[in-house]
C-alpha cells in the first residue's frame, strides 16, 4: 500500500503577489499533472517543501490506515485533496491510497 498524489489545479493571485509579496526565487514550481508516490514519511523526491509539510499528516495516516477525514468530508475515504501553504499560489493536491 502506498499514497499517491497528484496535482490537479494551481490557482496565482497576481494581485496579492503585487501588494504583498517581495520577489521570490523558490516560488513553487509545481505543475498540473504531476504524480509522485510515497510511504507516509519520506517526501517524494521532487516534491515542494510547503506542501509536503500539509500532505505529511494526512498521508501518514492513511499509511496507518486511519481514514474518512472529517467525518464524512471526502467521497472516496481514503483520501484527501489537500494544498500548498502559499497562499499566492494555492496548488490543489489529491492524495489516495493505492495497492
Ligand atoms: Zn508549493
Amino acid at each position: 500500500m502506498k499514497i499517491k498524489i497528484t496535482v490537479m489545479k494551481q490557482t496565482i493571485y497576481e494581485d496579492l503577489m503585487e501588494m504583498y509579496e517581495n520577489k521570490i526565487e523558490h516560488a513553487c514550481l509545481e505543475k498540473i499533472g504531476n504524480v509522485y508516490y510515497t510511504d507516509g514519511i519520506k517526501k517524494p523526491d521532487g516534491m515542494c517543501d510547503s506542501a509536503w509539510e500539509t500532505i505529511m499528516p494526512f498521508a501518514k495516516d492513511l499509511i496507518n490506515g486511519k481514514d474518512n477525514f472529517y467525518d464524512g468530508w471526502m467521497r472516496n475515504k481514503k483520501s484527501a485533496m489537500l494544498s500548498c501553504n502559499d497562499g499566492f499560489r494555492p496548488v490543489s493536491f489529491y492524495i489516495e491510497v493505492v495497492e
